[in-house]
């Protein structure tokens, strides 16, 4: 099997076309189906991501404590409509699933247009854009509307239909874990709770899918660990089962939001300055595209759970236009107009690069360290002894230099890759030919906290 090596990195997002099509499709054909916090919506779609990748599906009973929380009943919905006077169907849920507030309990009854106001939601300012709302705690019902549709609404009765159920069940989520040559992990999560929205949380699931599928394919030095699970109690949830593995964790990220045209935004672990931290700030800074990072703050998405005060993990957040949330967020808006391939698959290359420096970012030793080896006797260095050579960052002979002169034991590739400017890959391709010329040696004392 092939290690994530800079060359199968370099294959791999060459082939990004492919990529982004596969991602494309697969949110497509997970984008209709209605996820909430629990029910047959998350078994779909996990099903469908069992496709790619072996997952392991875990069904938490309802009323489990975990921590402070109570893992609530299932919910499950049929169908739903608004029947106006004349018995025309004026929202309809198998048109959107977004029309009904997710964990409506069920209702059937004729009402007069003031009752149906009290439990109609709409967004005055984005009068085309259905909202998305929940009532995950609080049992009662609701529909969203487009505010346009709204306003046209005349006195009269309405019939209000609500076909779900909200008993005791599970809550499930998914989970995949990849064993490595060391048993310190990366966590990667999305969650799986949303119903049709393109941008929060299916472009997480679609990129932490195909990451998993490739990561799969490899030999790793890290064991990878994928979470699939419902937002807040998902991670609630896995943390309070999995308390003991929470010191293996090394590195994780909590990926949602990838798929739109915004700037990539980091929100960094809570404890600010983690090799992760710096990897991603590294990735990000060398890459052509807009930016920004931002410190850690207890909302947001899982990493508020992750990082809480008694676990304090190492995990961040890479999301691109989510500070200040877009106008589409949370409405009928995030859709495939919102959400563009090549998005996706730029995210996709980012994430991975990530990855590929956690996995590369090693300690070597020189083992030649009394002045500098005769690079030129082994081709390694330009027989020019010229002054007016120019030199060049990206010259393998400076290269060579940097990584010799800092490979005391004490220095990662990545500290060289900083300290110096060069490019990872082309650092990294230079340390195969040192070690290839017996000039280089991986440390024992391997960083990898
Ligand atoms: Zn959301």
């Amino acid at each position: 099997m092939l290690n994530m090596n800079v060359v199968e990195f370099e294959k791999i997002i060459s082939e990004k076309s492919e990529i982004e099509n596969e991602m494309y499709q697969l949110m497509k054909e997970l984008y209709p189906i209605c996820r909430s916090i629990t029910g047959n919506g998350v078994r779909k779609t996990l099903s469908i991501l069992r496709r790619y990748i072996p997952l392991q599906i875990h069904e938490v009973p309802s009323g489990t404590t975990v921590f402070d929380w109570t893992i609530p009943k299932e919910w499950n919905i049929n169908d739903a409509f608004i029947k106006d006077s004349t018995g025309k169907k004026i929202v309809d849920f198998k048109k959107c699933n977004l029309h009904v507030m997710n964990y409506s309990v069920p209702v059937h009854k004729k009402i007069s247009l003031e009752e149906l106001k009290k439990h109609v939601y709409t967004i005055p300012e984005q009068p085309n854009d259905i909202p998305y709302l929940t009532t995950y705690y609080d049992e009662k019902w609701g529909f969203c509307m487009t505010h346009n549709d709204f306003v046209k609404l005349s006195d009269g009765q309405y019939e209000v239909f609500i076909d779900s159920s909200l008993k005791n069940g599970s809550l499930t989520y998914g989970e995949f874990y990849i064993k490595g040559e060391r048993s310190d992990e990366i966590l990667l999560t999305c969650y799986v709770c949303h119903p049709s929205l393109c941008n929060d949380n299916l472009s997480g699931m679609v990129l932490i899918t195909m990451l998993a599928r490739y990561l799969n394919s490899l030999t790793n030095r890290y064991s990878f660990r994928f979470l699939f699970i419902p937002e807040t109690i998902g991670s609630i949830t896995w943390l309070s089962i999995n308390e003991k593995k929470i010191p293996e964790i090394k590195h994780g990220l909590v990926a949602t939001c990838v798929g739109d045209s915004g700037p990539f935004t980091y929100k960094k672990t809570r404890m600010g300055n983690t090799e992760l931290d710096r990897v991603v700030n590294f990735v990000l800074k060398n890459s052509d595209k807009k930016f920004k990072i931002i410190d850690f703050v207890p909302y947001g998405s899982d990493e508020r759970q992750f990082c809480s005060t008694a676990f304090n993990m190492p995990v961040g957040s890479l999301v691109r236009s989510l500070y200040p949330l877009p106008k589409e967020y949370h409405t009928s808006a995030d859709n495939f107009e919102f959400v563009k391939k090549e998005n996706l698959s730029e995210s996709f290359a980012i994430y991975l690069y990530i990855l590929m420096i956690l996995e590369q970012n090693q300690i070597y030793k020189n083992m030649n360290p009394k002045c500098e080896p005769q690079l030129s006797k082994r081709g390694l260095y330009s027989k020019l002894g010229s002054t007016k050579y120019k030199l060049k960052k990206d010259m393998h002979e400076i290269v060579f230099l940097w990584i010799l002169n800092l490979s005391d034991g004490r220095h990662t590739l990545l500290d060289i890759a900083e300290k110096s400017g060069i490019d990872f890959i082309l650092l990294k391709k230079s340390v195969d030919i040192l070690q290839k010329n017996n000039l280089l040696k991986i440390s024992e004392l391997k960083n990898y906290s």
